[in-house]
Order: C-alpha cells, then sequence, then structure tokens
C-alpha cells in the first residue's frame, strides 16, 4: 500500500497518540523535540549497525534488504513525527527542502 505524505503524517500522528498514547507537541513536557530527534538518531545507528554488518562480511544488503528497508522506515516515521511535533506538514517540509537543495545545484524540476 502506498501513501501520500499527508495520509501518512495523518495516520502516524494518530497511532502515536491512540495506539502509544503518546501525544505529539513539542510542547508535551514528557516527549520534547530533543527526543525525537534522539529517536530518529536511534533508528539511523540500527540501520548504521546493518549497514556496519555488511561491510565486515556477516551477510550481504541483499540478505537483510527486508531489515534495512525497515530501519529507513523507522527513519522516516520519526521524522515525520518530529515534523508532526512542531506542526508542520511533511510534505510541504519535504518538498520546501528538496527545492531549496535543486535551486542551489541548479536543477530544475522536469
Ligand atoms: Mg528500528
Amino acid at each position: 500500500m502506498s501513501l501520500t505524505f499527508r495520509d501518512f503524517q495523518m495516520l502516524n500522528r494518530l497511532r502515536c497518540e491512540e495506539g502509544f498514547g503518546h501525544p505529539v507537541a513539542v510542547d508535551e513536557p514528557s516527549w520534547p523535540l530533543q527526543n525525537w530527534a534522539l529517536a530518529i538518531a536511534g533508528e539511523a545507528g540500527e540501520l548504521c549497525n546493518l549497514i556496519k554488518k555488511t561491510l565486515r562480511g556477516d551477510f550481504t544488503i541483499e540478505e537483510k534488504r527486508g531489515e534495512i528497508l525497515a530501519e529507513l522506515a523507522d527513519v522516516m516515521t520519526y521524522c515525520d513525527l518530529a515534523t508532526s511535533a512542531m506542526e508542520a506538514d511533511t510534505g510541504e517540509t519535504v518538498m520546501a527542502k528538496f527545492d531549496v537543495v535543486s535551486k542551489r545545484i541548479g536543477w530544475v524540476k522536469p
């Protein structure tokens, strides 16, 4: 199933608040923005650990493809929640930054 950024952001926030019982707001005292940042870093660390093990020869990327994709999804999920906590739209935020970088390198959208 494929989702738009908007659909994903809505479901992700709803699951966090209803499923995990965890408010998504930057002024939430039990879960401030630094916690979202640490969660993103934690998931990125899990991803990097898998990649480290491929470099070490424990397994190939193809053998761990599913797990690697799952860690990438975990990173994206927390990035989206952090964006929600800042009351911003994930799709707009990603495209705004995409456009900034595109302009910087002189690339024009087709
Ligand atoms: Mg993970």
